[in-house]
C-alpha cells in the first residue's frame, strides 16, 4: 500500500521558463518514482536506494489544483503546466489513484495548456482529454506566435534496449512499449517528441546507437529530439554515481575504468566529452531533419 500524504500547494511556479521543457508551472501528483531509474536526479538521502520504498499519493492535490487554477485563471496567468518535473505523471499507481486524469480534466476546464513527460504508455488511456487541452488551452501571451497547441508530449528514453533498459530503469515501462505509445500519440496528430536524457556514456551514445536513434525517431514522425549527457552525483548507497557506478562495475565491467575516470572528480562528463557530444547531436539534428527544440524561445 503505497503512502497518502497531504501537501499545501501542488502547482508550483518556475522561476523561469526552461528553453527545453517550456515550464511555467510544474505538477506533480505523486512523490518519488517507481521507475527506480539509477541515473535519477531526484535521487539522494531524502527517498533512500529503491525509490518506489518511498512512494506516496498526495491526496489533497486535486482539490488544491482547482483552488490554485481557479485563482491563476482569473487573473489570466495562463502558462505551460509540466506534468511532471520530479517523478512520471502515468506510474503504476496512477491506474489506482488517476490523480493525473483528474487533475488533466480541471487543466482543461481552466484552459491551461501542458507539457506530459513520461516513460510510460499509460499516457494513451487520456487521449480524449489531452485532444481537449490541446484545441482549447489558452497559451501564454509571449508563446502564442511560436506555440499554436495546447499539449505537448514529450517521451523520454535512455537507451532503445529492452534488456539494457532493466538495468538502468527497472521499473520503467520497456523503450518497446514507449515507441508503441509514441506511435499512437503521433497518430492521434499530437505535438510529440523525445527526452533522450539522458544517454549512457558508451553504452547508448556511441554512433551505431545514436543513429539508430534518430532514425527510429524520424521514421516515427517525431517532432523533436532533445538529447543531454548524463550526471551523476553522489557517494552514498542510494546516489545515482554510486547506483550506476556499480551497475557498470557489475553488468559492463569493461567500461568500468572508463567510468570512474570519467566521473571521478565530477558530477558531470569532462567538457571534451559534452562538447563532442552536443556537436554530433547537432550534427544528427541536421542530418535527419529533426528539431532539437519544441521551439526556439
Ligand atoms: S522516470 Fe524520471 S523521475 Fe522517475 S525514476 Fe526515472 S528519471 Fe527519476
Amino acid at each position: 500500500m503505497p503512502k497518502e500524504i497531504e501537501v499545501k500547494t501542488i502547482l508550483n511556479k518556475t522561476k523561469r521558463r526552461d528553453p527545453w521543457f517550456l515550464d511555467d508551472y510544474t505538477l506533480n501528483l505523486y512523490s518519488s518514482c517507481s521507475f527506480n531509474c539509477l541515473y535519477c536526479y531526484i535521487r539522494g538521502s531524502k527517498y533512500g536506494e529503491n525509490l518506489e520504498d518511498s512512494i506516496s499519493a498526495k491526496i489533497n492535490g486535486i482539490e488544491l489544483l482547482e483552488k490554485q487554477l481557479h485563482l491563476k485563471a482569473k487573473k489570466n496567468q495562463y502558462g505551460i503546466i509540466v506534468v511532471s518535473s520530479a517523478t512520471d505523471p502515468y506510474l503504476k499507481l496512477e491506474e489506482q489513484y488517476r490523480l493525473t486524469l483528474q487533475a488533466l480534466e480541471l487543466i482543461a476546464y481552466y484552459k491551461f495548456p501542458v507539457h506530459i513527460i513520461t516513460k510510460s504508455d499509460l499516457v494513451v488511456r487520456d487521449l480524449d482529454i489531452l485532444h481537449e487541452i490541446d484545441k482549447t488551452a489558452i497559451l501564454p501571451s509571449d508563446l502564442s506566435t511560436k506555440l499554436d497547441r495546447g499539449t505537448i508530449i514529450s517521451f523520454s528514453f535512455s537507451t532503445l534496449n529492452d534488456q539494457i533498459a532493466k538495468i538502468f530503469e527497472p521499473g520503467a515501462t520497456l523503450p518497446s512499449q514507449r515507441l508503441e505509445a509514441f506511435k499512437t500519440i503521433k497518430d492521434n496528430g499530437f505535438l510529440s517528441g523525445i527526452s533522450l536524457m539522458p544517454l549512457i556514456p558508451y553504452i547508448s551514445d556511441t554512433s551505431e546507437n545514436l543513429h539508430l536513434f534518430f532514425k527510429t525517431f524520424r521514421d516515427l514522425s517525431a517532432d523533436y529530439v532533445m538529447p543531454a549527457t548524463i550526471t551523476l552525483w553522489g557517494d552514498d548507497r542510494g546516489d545515482s554515481k554510486t547506483l550506476v557506478l556499480n551497475a557498470i562495475k557489475k553488468q559492463f565491467p569493461e567500461l568500468q575504468e572508463k567510468y570512474e575516470k570519467l566521473f571521478k572528480n565530477s558530477s558531470e562528463l569532462p567538457y571534451y566529452y559534452r562538447k563532442a557530444f552536443y556537436e554530433k547531436m547537432n550534427e544528427l539534428s541536421r542530418e535527419y531533419g529533426i528539431k532539437d527544440r519544441i521551439v526556439d524561445i
